[in-house]
């Protein structure tokens, strides 16, 4: 899924591609991605792209006053196209969503891959009629965003750091991979109350986010869409790397696996060199 450094490298690149440029077509391939009817979507055609922007994990593009809001969600992607196929999209059962075309004769696609189809798309004149939208916490890339912003957020929550860390109302962006990787940088154990962190976790923590999502930014700025994927695997030091190297200390990153997800973390680094229980494995191992 892409997450806040992948979403914010993508609205960096549709606005150096697209600001200046006016909607040409605006053509919708998944009914169920679309969740508003109206302003439909032809209202598009016409309009002058101003601006992009994001908020969280939405991608947001301003045409004057009408925004398309788009949350890719799991398998969700935006392709961008220097020349928009001729042909117009219908709605069909392939990974095409929405095709967007602009006046420079270029545009991008929005695709979904996979089973679970979670990619939504709204038009809307202002970004907080969307829930989601309105209902995020603060951003950890604005200034505001201080320890004392997170100490809040942290503040009397008895759930674990990493549900509190992606869920999207106490902090808007950070997604699975990024708090694996936020928690293995700040040495924490992704089980530990968040409630619960000391002074010295809390500051440690702070600088870990902002560290790991700024040099996640700077990565992938300027790269083109297609590439952004890629960039985000290589970044990695623990997320999505079971069994491998722990960059840091060299001991085997291990993971915890929940029903339809799972986590990477370090022992020697996170958990004092006792590895978690993984309650799957322990049951096949029974
Ligand atoms: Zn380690």
């Amino acid at each position: 899924m892409p997450e806040l450094p992948e979403v914010e490298a993508l609205s960096r690149f549709v606005a150096a591609k697209a600001v200046g440029t006016t909607v040409e077509r605006a053509e919708i391939a998944s009914l169920s991605a679309i969740k508003t009817y109206r302003p439909p979507i032809d209202d598009l055609v016409g309009r002058g792209v101003v601006g992009t922007e994001r908020r969280g994990k939405y991608l947001l593009i301003d045409t004057d006053g009408l925004w398309l809001v788009i949350h890719l969600a799991l398998g969700g992607w935006l392709q961008w196209r220097e020349k928009t196929p001729a042909a117009r999209a219908r709605p069909g059962k392939g990974p095409l969503a929405l095709r967007l075309g602009l006046s420079s004769g270029s545009g991008f696609d929005v695709t979904e891959q996979g089973m679970e189809k979670r990619l939504a798309l709204w038009l809307v004149t202002s970004p907080d009629e969307v829930d989601g939208v309105a209902r995020l916490g603060p951003d950890p890339l604005a200034d505001s965003f201080d320890v004392a912003a997170l100490r809040t957020v942290l503040a009397g929550r008895g759930a674990n750091l990493k549900t509190v860390l992606v869920d999207q109302s106490s902090l808007a962006g950070v997604g699975n991979a990024y708090s694996d990787e936020a928690l293995h940088r700040a040495r924490l154990s992704p089980f530990k109350p968040a409630g619960k962190l000391t002074e010295d976790e809390i500051h440690k923590l702070h600088h870990a986010l902002i560290g790991v999502l700024t040099d996640a930014v700077e990565r992938s700025t300027g790269l083109p869409a297609k590439d952004l994927k890629a960039e985000k695997r290589s970044g990695m030091a623990v997320h999505g790397r079971t069994g491998q190297v722990c960059p840091v200390c060299g001991d085997t990153v291990r993971e915890v696996s929940f029903a339809t997800k799972s986590l990477q973390y370090c022992p020697t680094c996170q958990t004092g060199g006792k590895p978690l229980a993984d309650r799957r494995l322990s049951r096949l191992l029974r």
